[in-house]
């Protein structure tokens, strides 16, 4: 049985450098603000992923988690700030990321009931969860989405990386996208060993299963047993982005899609002009998740080249990201070239 929820004051919260700045609690400039409110809940993690600084085995700082710093508020103060900040339009949303351990499900519901006693504000909460009654109960005390994240992608990566059960993770994962159809969330990281094909197809299967899912890039940590791994080749990225975001919109089905023989994405089984129309807005490489998370820098250095933009393109940027992507891929060709170019190869 549950035990009484816990008082803010009883919880560790902390809150991602840029929402303490945007919600007025520190005058740390930002480079693009945040658009949800970033909030860290618990301890040092009982689990051991293999990429995460909050590891039970990392030796990165307690107030890490991937290049995000998360310095220590009280509960009364994170409260009230996103309370506040939503109020002003500040903030659209409030994200828990929960810290594993034998309180973190009371955590997570004691934080979920104290803001949303006080303010509509949209919350989501990424967890660990292992039963439906847990996911049940976050929902029913206010939760507007519940994100289990997988990570990694294919079974035999997800034990190594996160040293977890798959089949339990998927069973729970695929139960509760059935029971709570829109309101399941997840993770998945690019580059943590897996090919473009594996993560296209099961990004594809979440998108039929109405899960959202926001895409990371493996940013190494130092402190954490891959801290020696590369982070994932943008080129690569971008063709995950590309393709995620057509499935996710409809405009192009899965077997549509072509890899070669490593798994890299080769074909869109699309006229180049008409690829280059539909990716011109730039929509497809901007930050994807919950509604309204842009995770600004999260990634990457506000000065380096973005994995995730957390703001729209200019126009001079989703041209030129369009251009590159078109250069990687192959086409049928047509009589008619637009400004991209000539089409290379004939599939
Ligand atoms: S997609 Fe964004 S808002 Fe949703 S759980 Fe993940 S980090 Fe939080």
């Amino acid at each position: 049985m549950l035990r009484a929820l816990l008082e803010p004051s009883e919880l560790t919260w902390r809150l991602s450098s840029g929402t303490a700045s945007v919600l007025g609690l520190t005058r740390a400039p930002t480079a693009v603000p945040p658009t949800t409110a970033y909030v860290m809940l618990g301890d040092r993690c009982a689990n051991d992923c293999a990429f995460c600084a909050q590891a039970r085995s990392s030796r990165a700082s307690e107030d890490a988690l991937s290049r995000v710093i998360w310095p220590p508020i009280t509960g009364e103060q994170a409260v009230a700030a996103v309370t506040d900040g939503f109020a002003r339009h500040t903030i659209r949303r409030v994200c828990l990321q929960i810290t594993g351990g034998p309180e973190a499900h009371l955590s997570a519901l004691s934080a979920v009931q104290a803001i949303s006693s006080v303010s509509p504000v949209p919350v989501c909460v990424s967890i660990a969860a292992s039963t439906q009654g847990e996911i049940a109960q976050l929902l029913s005390a206010g939760a507007e989405r519940v994100t289990l994240a997988l990570d990694a992608v294919t079974p035999t990566l997800f034990e190594h990386v996160k040293k977890r059960s798959w089949a339990a993770t998927w069973a729970c994962l695929q139960e509760a996208a059935n029971r709570y159809p829109s309101h399941i969330g997840t993770h998945l990281i690019a580059g943590l060993g897996e090919t473009e094909e594996q993560l296209v197809t099961l990004a594809s299967e979440l998108f039929r299963l109405q899960v959202s899912v926001g895409l990371f890039a493996f940013t190494p940590v130092r402190g954490t047993r891959m801290e020696l791994n590369a982070p994932p080749a943008l080129d690569r990225y971008r063709r995950v982005q590309a393709a995620l975001w057509l499935l996710r919109e409809g405009l192009v089905q899965r077997e549509e899609l072509r890899f070669d023989d490593c798994g890299t994405l080769r074909s869109l089984s699309m006229e180049r002009n008409a690829l280059a129309e539909l990716l011109r807005s730039g929509e497809a490489f901007r930050t994807r998740g919950c509604p309204d998370c842009n995770r600004p820098y999260y990634n990457e250095r506000p000065s380096g080249a973005h994995y995730n933009y957390p703001r729209p393109l200019t126009q001079a940027e989703a041209d030129r990201e369009v251009s590159s992507l078109l250069e990687m891929l192959d086409f049928a060709t047509t009589g008619s070239e637009g400004a991209y170019g000539q089409a290379h190869t004939i599939v």
